[in-house]
Parts: C-alpha cells; sequence; structure tokens
C-alpha cells in the first residue's frame, strides 16, 4: 500500500488549502467507483477530471477535451452515476453527479 500525495495548486488554494481523499461507491450495488481528491469544505456536487486519483482510466480522462469523455457507469450494476460537463467558473471539466449516485467516504490509502 502506498500513501497517496494530494495535488496541490490554485484550485486548492481557493477551496483554503486542505483536502481529503473520497473514496467514491456505486449507491445502487455499493461497488467502489474511484478515489477523488475533495479539496474544501462542502457536498460534493460534481468531481473535477483533474482530481481523479484511482483507476486509471478515468483519471486519464482528463487529458481529454470534454466531449470525448464518457458518462460515469458504475462497472457493475451499469447505472450512470454522473456526466461529463465544463465547469463554467473555472472552465474546468467535471463529472456532475446525480444527486443519491454515490456514496463517498473519507479513505487514506491506495486500495481500490
Ligand atoms: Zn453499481
Amino acid at each position: 500500500m502506498e500513501k497517496l500525495n494530494f495535488k496541490k495548486d490554485k484550485y486548492r488554494k481557493v477551496r483554503g488549502g486542505y483536502s481529503r481523499f473520497l473514496e467514491i461507491s456505486c449507491h445502487h450495488c455499493n461497488k467502489k467507483t474511484l478515489i477523488y481528491q475533495k479539496d474544501g469544505p462542502g457536498e460534493l456536487k460534481r468531481m473535477y477530471l483533474d482530481r481523479i486519483v484511482l483507476p486509471q482510466n478515468i483519471a486519464q480522462t482528463q487529458k481529454l477535451s470534454i466531449e470525448k469523455v464518457p458518462n460515469l457507469v458504475c462497472t457493475k450494476c451499469k447505472y450512470i452515476l454522473a456526466i461529463p460537463y465544463v465547469y463554467p467558473k473555472e472552465k474546468r471539466n467535471a463529472y456532475r453527479l446525480f444527486v443519491g449516485a454515490v456514496n463517498k467516504k473519507v479513505t487514506t490509502i491506495k486500495h481500490l
């Protein structure tokens, strides 16, 4: 098991300079979906693609233009958890989560 390091940049700074890792899982079947770096306080309404840590195949979507990013679909039950869009305020690629689609819990280590 390897410790993850937080990404530290201007986005983290404007959110108060602190972060935690969240383990995101499907609300419907509880399958682990990804590990996400959440910066600052507040509800998780969207997930910025540049903050998705694992798995690699989802983390790599941050390099794609938004129209090439696929929906976030549960690999087990195929439920659509989130859809890609550009967060207008920061022009930052993100997944907009459907309300109640995922469970979140704070995590510290790589274990997807
Ligand atoms: Zn599922």
